[in-house]
């Protein structure tokens, strides 16, 4: 075997190009190459990631991929190896707007019907989770029990170690720089030690795969930007574990990390870039928001050093983009979570192994995941998104 050639071309050695390799192998589809630009696997955003899980989404897709997902994530250790360390310690979310109220009540009866165990829940049944809420125009909350976190590296790292058992081969230190085309046929890609050719290549390039897509002329709305995530010093007053508890208003969402809280708050006015250095300047918005929803947050001390920033790859309707590219079709998507991709690594990796493998992805319909949805009038967006 050498690196010139495979049956699978992945771009990208996070998760979901994990994932995906995992899926191939275990079909017996073995002749894979991941190609990754860094020195080591699982140094994009899959380390920098928060490790939620929920099932809590307004579209129905977004919950199958999460029910698949996080199912296959309970059984992680005897299926794959490896631990993806799932505590569903759940997700709770306050809503202080009327309006807001009647939308998450119509989700919960969308999640419900499709199996998924949520709980309406007044103003001061909250506080049963989470100490010192402010609640004086909390108008309700939800909360999810299978809800919670897991370790993406744990995951990412058991897909690849067992793709790689199973004959799957990883090129590290090889970014993929350009193409070669012929009429609709992506022949091979070009990386510095020379060109690769494989039957399907797969973009699993996270917030990058938009900069990766436009190397094969392809227009894929996917950018990235960033997040940051803040921690505490020890901090006991909340105690471990809490749910991870949004104050949808504002967006801002916290969760226990070990005896720390872990919290954050995306900037919606930042524009999109690869900035991994975290902002400080931002920070006291968060804190204002945190603090106005949890006074107690105002007497913890901030762990600097703890603090961290990634990248989200965010797609115009917040929503994942997946399979064959129609006007390409040995070339796939496989990115575009806008902050969810952890979660739904599994069953992602499973349908982009039935796109290559059986000509079509068939556990999940994902035709609304296609890029051709964005060249339609109007395209209906996730909308419980942070
Ligand atoms: C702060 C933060 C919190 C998050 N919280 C959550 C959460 O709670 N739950 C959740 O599900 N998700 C969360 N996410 C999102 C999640 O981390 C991502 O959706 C997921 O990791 C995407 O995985 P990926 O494999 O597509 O991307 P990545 O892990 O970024 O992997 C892409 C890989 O492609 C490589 N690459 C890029 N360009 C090239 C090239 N030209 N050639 C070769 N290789 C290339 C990169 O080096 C990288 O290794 C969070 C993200 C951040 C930053």
């Amino acid at each position: 075997m050498n690196n010139n050639t495979a049956e699978v071309v992945i771009i990208g050695a996070g998760i979901i190009g994990a994932s995906v390799a995992y899926h191939l192998a275990i079909r017996g589809c073995t002749d894979v190459l991941i190609l990754e630009k860094a020195e080591a696997p699982i140094t994009g955003s899959t380390a920098l990631s928060a490790g939620g899980v929920r099932h809590q989404f307004a579209r129905e897709v977004n919950i199958h991929l999460s029910k698949y997902s996080i199912d296959r994530f309970k059984n992680f250790s005897e299926e794959v190896g490896g631990h993806a360390d799932l505590r569903q310690t759940g997700y709770l979310f306050l809503i202080n707007k009327e309006d807001t109220w009647a939308q998450f009540q119509e989700q919960v009866k969308l999640q419900r019907s499709l199996g998924v165990r949520v709980e309406l829940l007044e103003a001061r049944e909250t506080l049963k989770y989470v100490p010192g809420i402010r609640l004086d125009d909390i108008v309700g909350a939800t909360f999810g029990p299978d809800d919670g976190f897991c370790d993406p590296y744990g995951i990412a790292s058991g897909y690849l170690k067992r793709a790689r058992e199973l004959g799957v081969r990883v090129a590290l230190s090889t970014p993929v720089i350009s193409a070669q085309l012929h009429g609709d046929h992506l022949v091979a890609v070009e990386t510095p030690d020379g060109l690769v050719r494989g039957e399907f290549v797969v973009n699993a390039c996270g917030a990058w795969s938009g900069q990766v897509a436009a190397l094969f002329g392809i227009d894929l709305p996917v950018e990235p930007y960033r997040r940051n995530a803040y921690m505490t010093e020890r901090f006991p007053k909340f105690p471990d574990p809490i749910p991870l508890t949004f104050d949808v208003e504002t967006g801002f969402w916290m969760r226990k990390e070990g005896d720390s809280v872990l919290f954050g708050l995306a900037n919606a006015a930042e524009p999109p870039g690869v900035n991994l250095n975290v902002d400080w300047e931002w920070l006291p918005e968060v804190l204002e928001a945190g603090i106005e929803r949890f006074p107690l947050l105002e007497e913890a001390r901030l762990a600097k050093k703890q603090c961290w920033a990634g990248l989200y790859g965010i797609s115009p309707d917040h929503m994942p983009i997946l399979g064959r590219h129609p006007e390409m079709p040995n070339y796939l998507h496989a990115s575009g979570f806008s902050g969810h991709g952890v979660m739904h690594s599994p069953a992602t990796g499973m349908l982009i192994a039935e796109e290559i493998l059986d000509g079509r992805a068939h556990s999940i319909n994902i035709d609304e995941l296609r890029i051709t949805r964005f060249r339609n009038m109007s395209v209906e967006s996730e909308t419980n998104v942070y």
